[in-house]
């Protein structure tokens, strides 16, 4: 845990959030700047800022992650279809240094 990181400071509840699954590895929650209709993010529970320092359970987390949200769709009002981002580092504006999974959807997505 990173004492200054948000998303240490969500996981540990020190910071309110909309919590729609959490287990052992990670949690997802609602974004607070949603960019579609539906905008949740899926957070590791381990401290992990960039893809380039993932560890091998962090990778096997990153997998377990997807399979769930397939497993969570209509729970997590995405049954339609959705899209799932990671930012990594400068170039694609990662704000938050603490691994995590954009996940969008409830709603026709534009093409990129
Ligand atoms: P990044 O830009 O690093 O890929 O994404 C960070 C995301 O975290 C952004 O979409 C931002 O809106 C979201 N975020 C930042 N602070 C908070 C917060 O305190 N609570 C929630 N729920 N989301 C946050
Ligand atoms: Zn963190």
């Amino acid at each position: 845990m990173e004492e200054n990181c948000v998303f240490c400071k969500i996981i540990k509840g020190e910071i309110p959030s909309t919590t729609l699954y959490s287990d052992d590895d990670f949690m997802i929650i609602k974004d607070i700047n949603p960019q579609a209709k539906i905008h949740l993010v899926a957070i590791l529970k381990n401290h992990i800022p960039h893809i380039d320092m993932l560890t091998e359970k962090g990778a096997s987390i990153l997998g377990k992650i997807m399979s769930k949200i397939s497993h969570l769709q209509e729970k997590l009002g995405i049954s339609e279809g959705y899209r799932l981002i990671i930012n990594q580092g400068k170039n694609a504006n990662q704000t938050v240094q603490h691994i995590h999974i954009h996940i969008l959807g409830g709603e026709k997505l534009k093409d990129f």
